[in-house]
């Protein structure tokens, strides 16, 4: 009667718990397989632009830092541009070079630096240049100081790939021309670019 007792009642109920038993670590396992899967990483494509490096004379940065301009985007070569006219002492490049023959007076270097740098303006900025054309043709028809000093651009011999007279004008004007010779608008425009443009008079 005991052994039949222990075969109905006692068997079945280890029956049952053995299965309960093993179906929750079946569970567990599957939970740890989950957690052990490894989250996709996102990965973010993002385009990779290669960082433009620049090149600058000590000497030439030392004189560009000294007027307080910038020229960070700017290669300063001290060595005659490719082709460069015997007339000019210093090229801007129209993309992001400026060259200056070693050849040039030493004295003037900070104004002939601020000259090109005055073009590098008006070519990435474009910012003044053309509205200030009117201006820039009274000033030159009324300042004979002026006209003698654009010769060599009026004629084009000291100019590269054409010349804008205008262009050259307003460079000259603001690295060259007194605030006294300039209208303050004018003065304004330039002082923006040329912080010490004071200093090149002196
Ligand atoms: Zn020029």
């Amino acid at each position: 009667m005991k052994r039949l007792l222990i075969i109905f009642t006692v068997l079945p109920l280890i029956a049952v718990i053995g299965y309960l038993t093993s179906a929750v670590v079946v569970e567990y396992d599957r939970q740890v397989k989950l957690e052990q899967i490894p989250v996709k990483a996102v990965v973010q494509v993002v385009p990779v632009t290669p960082v433009k490096t620049y090149r600058h004379d000590p000497e030439l940065a030392t004189v560009m830092t000294s007027l307080g301009l910038d020229y960070s985007k700017l290669n300063l070569i001290y060595a005659p541009a490719p082709n460069q006219s015997a007339l000019a002492q210093a090229i801007y490049d129209g993309v992001d070079t400026i060259y200056l023959n070693p050849d040039h007076d030493a004295t003037i270097v900070n104004r002939i630096l601020s000259h090109e740098y005055i073009h590098h303006i008006q070519n990435t900025r474009r910012l003044g240049a053309t509205s200030f054309y009117p201006y820039l043709e009274t000033l030159y028809g009324s300042n004979y100081q002026l006209q003698r000093r654009m010769t060599n651009y009026s004629n084009n011999s000291a100019c590269l790939n054409g010349c804008n007279l205008n262009l050259e004008v307003q460079a000259v004007a603001c690295t060259e021309l007194p605030d006294s010779q300039l209208d303050p608008s004018f003065i304004k425009w330039c002082n923006a670019f040329l912080p010490k443009r004071a200093s090149l008079f002196n």
